[in-house]
Order: structure tokens, then C-alpha cells, then sequence
């Protein structure tokens, strides 16, 4: 995620990332001073941050998951000043995050009954975002065997390798642990999924947090949606949106649906002409082929 090391002291400029939001102050955290990543035992430097009158007045935002220059850090308080915001890599809007490159695409394989339409259609919106979309099939255990490989090969047909996932026995969560490694990660599916099971198990210490609230919590603190990125024990973040625990994906504009399918992608080349919608198009490679998930382009194309 690093491109830039921070900076000789001399120069008193430090890059990190905004972890979180709170009103005006931003949690930044600042990149290891180790290419080799952090030892387990050693906290990453957090700062409580403003931002300079600079960026106010040229009306800079500052967002969860922002790059950012440091400058001045007064060690003893944790406090410093963000000086720069480095150009954004990506962008999500709700909630806003910045340089998001993964979506965790959650499905479960059991209870609910997975619904194909609606898990390609997020994948779908993960790629008009410009996310790496990983599709993560939940819920391991509640099903047998063969129909687990079964969805692996559909899932697979689509042009994706899924993660086979159990919240409650542990299965996969070391791979999707690896998956996130230097880079930030989003998790995306509809509810009851195990999105906040996911993430109780793959952050064991964020748990207490993410437990069912009060009626009055819910009232309060959790009907503004934020969102913090948590620090991945092998590296990179993953997002939390507390009380949601979702991204919305919805809004994202890509110029072409076609590109947004990895089987469309692998064949459109082979058309005849270059901007073929792959409809009524003579010498259309990708009609040609069967593929399941064609319908799903069409109906998605209708709207
Ligand atoms: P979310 O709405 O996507 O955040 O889903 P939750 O994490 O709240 O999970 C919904 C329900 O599914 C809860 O009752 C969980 O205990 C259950 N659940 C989540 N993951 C698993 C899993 O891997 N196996 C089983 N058997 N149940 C799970
Ligand atoms: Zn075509």
C-alpha cells in the first residue's frame, strides 16, 4: 500500500493513513517505518490529526482511507497536522472511503438460500467501482460437501476463484486474512450473509464492538453511518461501517456493463466489432459461447 516511506525526520513529513473520522479530527496512522511490516508486538503510530488551514480553504476533504502527508508530529500528545491529501486511487461514497481496492462479495451458501441474480449483481457493482471483486461463499459448514464444490465451479464459470468460508468453524478465514495483505478491503453482501460474523473472526478485538447494541445505542451514535478501517494482522485494513456493516456500491458508473464481466472480458476481443454490445451484433464471440450468466447481462443492460 506503501509507495511512499516516510520521509527523513529532516524534512518532518510523515505518510499514513486515515484510519477514521471523528468531526474534525482524523485518526491517522502512520506507515511503517519497516518495509517488512510491523513486529506483532509493536502498536502502529496513530495521530490525532487536523487539517491545515490550507486544505480548508481550498476545500480539500479528508476521508477514511486517505493518504495523507504528516507534518510536525508532537510525539508526546499525538497530535499533528495533515499537510497533504495524495491523489485518491479509488473513491466510494457511502459511507465515503477512499483507495478502497477489494471487495469481500459475501454469499451464503445456506440460510438464507443463495440467490445467483442478486450475488451477481453485486459482483457486478464491485466492478463498476474498479474494486478487485474476491466473492466469498459463507456458511461452509451448514452445507455438504459436494454442493460447496458445486458452487465453487458455478462461481468459477463466472470467472472468479471464490473463498469458501466458515464464520463458525474457521474455515477460509486464514486465506481471506492473506487476501487483505496491503490493501484496503470492503465487505459487501445483503444481510444475514455473516458479514459481522466475518469480521468477529477475522478481528477477534473489534468483537466487543460489533455485538448487537441497545435499543438507545442504535438510536444515537449508530444512525450516522462512518466507517473505520481496522488493521488486518497480516497487513493491510479492512473497513467496519459500525451498525451497517456494509458498503453500498450502488452508485458506482463504469462506461461499459460489459467490462464488468470477467467472462465478457475474456472474450470481447474475439468480436467482430469493437464496441459490440454482445446482443444482436453479427460475428458476436461472446453470444456465441454458452455462459450462465448471460441472462444476467442482458436484464442488467435493460436498466
Ligand atoms: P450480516 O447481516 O451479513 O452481518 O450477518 P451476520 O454476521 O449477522 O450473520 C447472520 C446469521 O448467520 C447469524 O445468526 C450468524 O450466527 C449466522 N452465521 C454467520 N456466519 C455463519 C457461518 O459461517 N456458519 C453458520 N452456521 N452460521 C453463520
Ligand atoms: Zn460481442
Amino acid at each position: 500500500m506503501s509507495d511512499r516511506l516516510p520521509a527523513p525526520s529532516s524534512s518532518q513529513e510523515w505518510v499514513g493513513t486515515v484510519r477514521a473520522v471523528q468531526a474534525n479530527y482524523y485518526r491517522v496512522v502512520l506507515d511503517s517505518l519497516s518495509e517488512k511490516g510491523r513486529p506483532d508486538d509493536e502498536a502502529l503510530p496513530e495521530l490525532l490529526c487536523v487539517r491545515r488551514s490550507r486544505l480548508k480553504k481550498t476545500g480539500q476533504q479528508v476521508i477514511t482511507g486517505d493518504r495523507v502527508v504528516v507534518t510536525d508530529p508532537d510525539w508526546p500528545s499525538g497530535r499533528a497536522a495533515i499537510n497533504e491529501v495524495l491523489p485518491r486511487q479509488t473513491w466510494l461514497p457511502r459511507p465515503a472511503i477512499a483507495n478502497v481496492s477489494q471487495a469481500l462479495v459475501v454469499c451464503a451458501l445456506f440460510e438464507p438460500e443463495p440467490d445467483p441474480l442478486h450475488f451477481s449483481r453485486l459482483l457486478v457493482q464491485a466492478e463498476a467501482c474498479g474494486l478487485t471483486v474476491r466473492p466469498c461463499l459463507n456458511k461452509s459448514d451448514l452445507v455438504e460437501p459436494e454442493q460447496v464444490e458445486r458452487w465453487r465451479s458455478r462461481v468459477q464459470s463466472w470467472g472468479y476463484d471464490p473463498l469458501i468460508l466458515s464464520a463458525r468453524t474457521g474455515e477460509g478465514i486464514a486465506t481471506l486474512t492473506t487476501t487483505c495483505r496491503d490493501r484496503i478491503s470492503v465487505m459487501a453482501g445483503g444481510s444475514g450473509m455473516g458479514k459481522s460474523s466475518l469480521l468477529n473472526a477475522l478481528l477477534p478485538e473489534v468483537s466487543l464492538r460489533t455485538q448487537p447494541v441497545s435499543g438507545r445505542l442504535q438510536h444515537g451514535r449508530h444512525t450516522t453511518r462512518h466507517v473505520e478501517l481496522f488493521a488486518m494482522p497480516d497487513g493491510g485494513w479492512l473497513a467496519d461501517t459500525p451498525g451497517f456493516n456494509q458498503v453500498e456500491l450502488t452508485e458506482c458508473r463504469s462506461d461499459s456493463l460489459a467490462s464488468c464481466f470477467p467472462e465478457i472480458r475474456q472474450r470481447a476481443t474475439e468480436c467482430q466489432f469493437p464496441d459490440c454490445r454482445h446482443q444482436q451484433e453479427p460475428g458476436c464471440a461472446v453470444r456465441e459461447l454458452e455462459w450462465e450468466r448471460y441472462e444476467h447481462y442482458l436484464s442488467f443492460l435493460d436498466e
